[in-house]
């Protein structure tokens, strides 16, 4: 969880063998020297801004060196010298135009009750918490499931994922003084089993946060992918129906970390719902990142949301590729990406969090005419068009106070101009149109 140059003989073939980048071998030794050397040399330029913080680098380094973090460590040392790009407020909730904030002014009165209970369920500490993400505040009906009967859901926004997605985009300072609030609130669960949605979030709180900063919680964390898994081998959880579908897993950034355990067994869960499983092209330690790395790399922001969706879209082709009729995502933060992505790729190709097919297979699922996830995607591709405007007369900016929370989920006051292009994209046609001038300006800007 951290770069070793002691272990790291300059071989290249993490470099080699990155799916981004896939250098010749004499330029990845080249690359990988001029990173350890804080150098700016072309290799390193080519790295830091083709990288897409998808972690493969790390699984494929034979002498265990970690590489990627080598790659956060520069990003972290941009972002000291001059701040994240101004789109970078976006997933920040201690700014105002954050997308939670926004979301939250375009949902119904029902959301909102519940993203106010998911966010204020802390105290009294509840006896069997799942800790959702906070990216599943903008898919919340992945949460209408039996599944989650017998958890409280808890998630409060001002815990920033726990610092996952800044790690990814290598701010590790601002991780640290996540890591550091946290501490207060989560160990008042003592040592309760906490159940954690996002493996990614999982990950930073049992394995990266502790490694590098030295701070652990009281509270066991278990993987809700793994406890699903054994509920259903177990016959705990009462499967009724079969799920007639074609599936493809996606797999997330840092699921890498846990390896083929995580993958096998979300293979496994969707196994029980009958579903027929296919494979992606980039799968498992190869596979793509669903966008959101491509956000952390060192490129223009005039190109930094097309450069997302780009990386997304290509995943929504994959599944495409061997006629899948789902993408199943078992990450909250990989999914509003997939499903922006599958609106403005023009697929017909579904996007499920893996919670999803589950509930289909108990009978319990209401949500099979996707209306609902299309109306939220195209939320959000209004938050994501507004927030790229404005960043052209922001500057580069400094994340700042993490306590200091602008998100307040009983807030429905969207900005006039949000509501005004949420209202322009509600038409099929409009839709359509900004969808193919989205295409074009991808191919044009990146
Ligand atoms: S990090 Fe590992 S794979 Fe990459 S150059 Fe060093 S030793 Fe080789
Ligand atoms: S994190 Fe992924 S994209 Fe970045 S260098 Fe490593 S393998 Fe390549």
């Amino acid at each position: 969880m951290r770069f070793n140059p002691d272990r790291c003989d300059r071989c290249g073939l993490c470099l080699v063998g990155c799916p981004e980048l896939s250098m010749d071998l004499n330029d990845a030794r080249r690359a990988v020297s001029e990173l350890i050397e804080g150098g700016h040399g072309k290799g390193a330029r080519a790295v830091l801004s083709a990288c897409s913080s998808c972690f493969t680098c790390n699984t494929l380094c034979p002498t265990g060196a970690d590489p990627y973090f080598l790659i956060l460590e520069r990003w972290g040392r941009l972002y000291r010298d001059r701040g994240a790009p101004a789109i970078y407020r976006f997933v920040c909730p201690n700014q105002d135009d954050n997308i939670w904030s926004g979301l939250a002014g375009m949902a119904s009165d029902e959301e909102r009750a519940l993203f106010g209970r998911w966010h204020n369920n802390q105290e009294p500490p509840p006896e069997r918490p799942l800790v959702l993400g906070n990216y599943g505040h903008l898919f919340p009906h992945i949460a209408d499931s039996p599944l989650f009967d017998g958890f409280t859901v808890t998630d409060p926004i001002g815990h920033w994922e726990c610092g996952a997605y800044l790690t990814q985009a290598g701010y590790l300072a601002e991780v640290e003084k996540i890591a550091r609030m946290l501490e207060d609130p989560l160990n008042a669960y003592g040592d309760r089993e906490t159940v954690v949605l996002t493996d990614a979030v999982r990950m930073l709180l049992t394995r990266f946060i502790p490694e590098h900063f030295g701070i652990t919680y009281s509270p066991r964390f278990t993987s809700f992918t793994y406890w699903l898994r054994d509920a259903l081998k177990k016959g705990e959880i009462p499967l009724t129906e079969k799920v007639n579908l074609k599936l493809a897993v996606h797999d997330n950034c840092y699921a890498k970390a846990e390896g083929a355990p995580l993958y096998d067994a979300a293979r496994e869960v969707l196994n029980h719902t009958g579903a027929q499983l296919v494979e992606l092209s980039h799968n498992r330690d190869s596979s793509h990142c669903c966008g959101f790395g491509r956000g952390a790399a060192d490129i223009p922001k005039h190109a930094i949301p097309f450069e997302i969706m780009k990386g997304a879209i290509r995943k929504i082709r994959q599944a495409e590729q061997v006629k899948a009729d789902g993408l199943v995502t078992y990450c909250t933060g990989c999914m509003y990406l997939l499903w922006a992505a599958r609106e403005l790729s023009g697929t017909r190709i579904a996007v499920y969090h893996l919670v999803e097919p589950v509930t289909m297979a108990m009978g319990a699922y209401r949500y099979a005419d996707l209306a609902r996830q299309r109306e939220r995607a195209w939320d959000i591709i209004a938050l994501i068009t507004l927030g790229y405007a404005k960043g052209f007369f922001q500057r580069r900016f400094f994340i700042g106070d993490p306590a200091d929370i602008r998100y307040r989920p009983d807030d429905n006051t969207p900005t006039t101009v949000a509501r005004i292009i949420r209202s322009l994209l509600s038409s099929r046609a409009a839709r359509g149109a900004y969808a193919a001038f989205f295409r074009t300006a991808t191919k044009l800007l990146t």
